[in-house]
């Protein structure tokens, strides 16, 4: 067996097939595409013995050989019990997946080490992107680990952290005025230069990195699923990639096939275009105008692959809710008093969503369920008013 079992992309709305070994972008008909794997005649013991990291799973990513693997040691995070703070929200079978402990402070890390690993593989040395803030700061950071050069685009509301991770690592960094989309639109401008656009869901593989998520709350559970899996989504390529993930396993026989988690979708109340579209059981969401939150890495107005988003959650029989900025601050504290865990803004909006959800019934008390922090709070200091 291969490094890697990866076969071929197949795009995500109409199944075209796609090689799997030239740089990709999107579907002709625009839908993004998404890696598939021989995944026949693999064993999950093999797994128990690998370091600690997500390459432990490296059949299941794309990288064809591990001297491309570009790593600073990510993965594993944490899958932590919140006894107290589940007690306040009436779940006492409340974990917490602390996406904090890992380079750049965010999730980020993961989609940005793989999808840096097989751009380098393919041939890839300069890559632009537009981001919120820490998509830049991890793919910057990968970047230059790799020896490659990176031009990231940033709203100029971006916080300064994150403009200070890209400049310490040597990205050039362009500051837009407006929204992501705005900074889309300015690198698109500059993909002439012969960069190659690395945005959420316009190469396949950062979806593979953030699968690694699923792939580890399986393993960590003694491969098995929780009821309900809460997760702050903008983009919403750690959702699709944890459902992907989950089917996979499935595929496998590493996981019982006759049990899903549901699957839910946390955004603000400031930008709530998936939780609009579910209330509406629409297929694909609309571009949410005047989009503002203090969880900015949520704050995207229209995903590329929200359709995959709203799959997955009317598959998995999940939910899309939206919670307020003042709703998520104070979850922010109160996970953080009772816990000792200073979670980023965006994790403290699917904390709100539990007790939302277990306020309104969704949720039952003895449901098994996961939040995905998916950084540190220490990257938003601003969000605590100190004296
Ligand atoms: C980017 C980001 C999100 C949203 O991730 P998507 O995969 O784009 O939905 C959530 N939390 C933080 C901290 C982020 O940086
Ligand atoms: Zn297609």
């Amino acid at each position: 067996m291969g490094y890697s079992t990866l076969s071929h992309l197949t795009c995500g709305k109409q199944g075209h097939d796609h090689d799997a070994d030239v740089v990709a972008g999107v579907c002709d008909c625009g839908s993004p595409l998404l890696a598939q794997y021989d995944l026949s005649g693999l064993s999950r013991d093999v797994i128990a013995g690998r370091p600690p990291t997500l390459w432990r799973y490296h059949e299941l990513l794309p990288v064809r050989s591990p001297e491309n693997v570009v790593t600073l040691g990510e993965g594993m995070t944490p899958l932590l019990p919140m006894r107290r703070f589940g007690a306040d929200v009436g779940v006492p079978r409340l974990l917490m997946k602390d996406e904090g402990l890992i380079p750049t402070g965010t999730f980020k890390a993961r989609g940005a080490a793989v999808g840096v690993s097989r751009a380098y593989e393919l041939g890839v040395r300069k890559i632009a992107m537009p981001t919120n803030g820490n998509a830049g700061s991890a793919w910057a950071t990968y970047a230059a680990r790799a020896g490659m050069q990176s031009l990231i685009a940033m709203p100029r509301s971006a916080p300064k952290i994150c403009r200070t991770e890209c400049v310490a690592v040597g990205a050039e960094l362009a500051l837009v005025d407006g929204l992501i989309g705005d900074a889309g639109a300015y690198i698109r401008g500059r993909l002439a230069e012969g960069y190659v656009d690395v945005s959420t869901l316009r190469e396949p593989y950062r979806i593979e990195g953030k699968k690694t998520m699923g792939l580890e709350i399986a393993e960590q559970l003694g491969w098995r699923v929780p009821d309900v899996i809460l997760y702050p989504t903008g983009g919403g390529v750690g959702l699709i990639g944890i459902w992907k993930a989950l089917n996979e396993l499935r595929s496998l026989g590493w996981i019982a096939a006759d049990r899903m988690p549901r699957l839910v979708a946390v955004q603000a109340e400031g930008c709530a275009p998936i939780v609009r579209a579910w209330a509406k059981g629409a297929p694909e969401s609309e571009a949410w105008p005047d989009a503002s939150t203090v969880a900015f890495g949520i704050t995207v107005p229209k995903a590329l692959g929200d359709f995959l988003i709203l799959r997955a959650v009317y598959e998995t029989e999940g939910c899309a809710v939206a919670v307020s900025d003042a709703d998520l601050l104070a979850e922010q504290r109160r996970v953080a008093e009772l816990e000792g865990t200073f979670v980023c803004p965006e994790g403290a909006a699917a904390f709100a969503a539990v007790r939302q959800l277990r306020e309104s019934g969704w949720i039952a008390s003895s449901d098994e369920v996961v939040v995905l922090n998916t950084g540190a709070g220490l990257k938003y200091p601003e969000t605590i008013p100190t004296p």
